[in-house]
């Protein structure tokens, strides 16, 4: 739904969401309601239904008569995002072995061309958006609304994760490993998908470091520019 300007609760959201996983708008900021409302020119009722949506996605936390704050996520919740991925992910990868078609495999394939020119080409939000669409994309082939949006929810969390724990300024959830895990499943051989999945899953996890928060200040108006 649009407002009168034209931006949608969605698009807002997907800004919102965009500037946490590109690290802008860092956890434990507060997202006010009325800055929020002059930022993207709508009114404040649009922006409390985008924050409810963010809330939902368990990217804020809004607390009452104090506002609305991008989550900050503990190690203890990383630990558990990773833990459930596995188990999530491992389900995907079997059913998929299962019903893989052709135009499955394709999809897949082509989806990690992409990925290897978004990397080439170094731009951060298609990186990011990209590399988070590759696990939604195996369990929308999955054929599985349940496993569909147990990862949407679990990608979300995780592009928190990474924001606030990530050592370097690249995400390594990169095509590579991806492309394995596709041609695994393109001969039909579930068992090493499987294997594949969960070690690009620990690959991902080794790569944060799972010990401090870090400066978490940020300006909003800046990081939403
Ligand atoms: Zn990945």
């Amino acid at each position: 739904m649009a407002d009168q300007t034209g931006i949608s609760t969605q698009h807002i959201v997907e800004k919102v969401w965009l500037s946490i996983a590109e690290r802008r708008l860092r956890p434990g900021v507060q997202l006010k309601e009325g800055q929020l409302a002059t930022i993207f020119d709508v009114s404040r009722a649009r922006i409390r239904q985008a924050l409810s949506a963010l809330e939902r996605e368990g990217l804020v936390t809004i607390i009452p008569n104090r506002g609305a704050f991008v989550c900050q996520p503990s190690v203890d919740d990383a630990h558990d995002v990773f833990a459930v991925r596995r188990s999530v992910e491992r389900c995907v990868v079997e059913r998929i072995g299962k019903l893989a078609a052709k135009a499955d495999i394709d999809r897949l394939r082509s989806h990690v061309a992409s990925e290897r020119v978004a990397n080439a080409k170094d731009v951060t939000t298609d990186i990011i958006k990209l590399s988070g669409g590759f696990h939604l994309l195996l369990a929308e082939i999955s054929g599985s609304d349940f496993l569909f949006g147990m990862m949407r929810d679990l990608i979300s969390r995780t592009s928190l994760i990474t924001a606030v724990y990530r050592n370097t300024a690249r995400f390594n959830c990169g095509p590579d490993e991806h492309a394995e895990i596709v041609e695994a499943i393109s001969v039909g051989d579930v068992g090493k998908a499987s294997r594949l999945m969960e070690h690009h899953l620990e690959h991902v996890e080794s790569e944060l470091d799972l010990r401090e928060v870090r400066d978490l200040s940020h300006d909003l108006k800046a990081a939403l520019a």
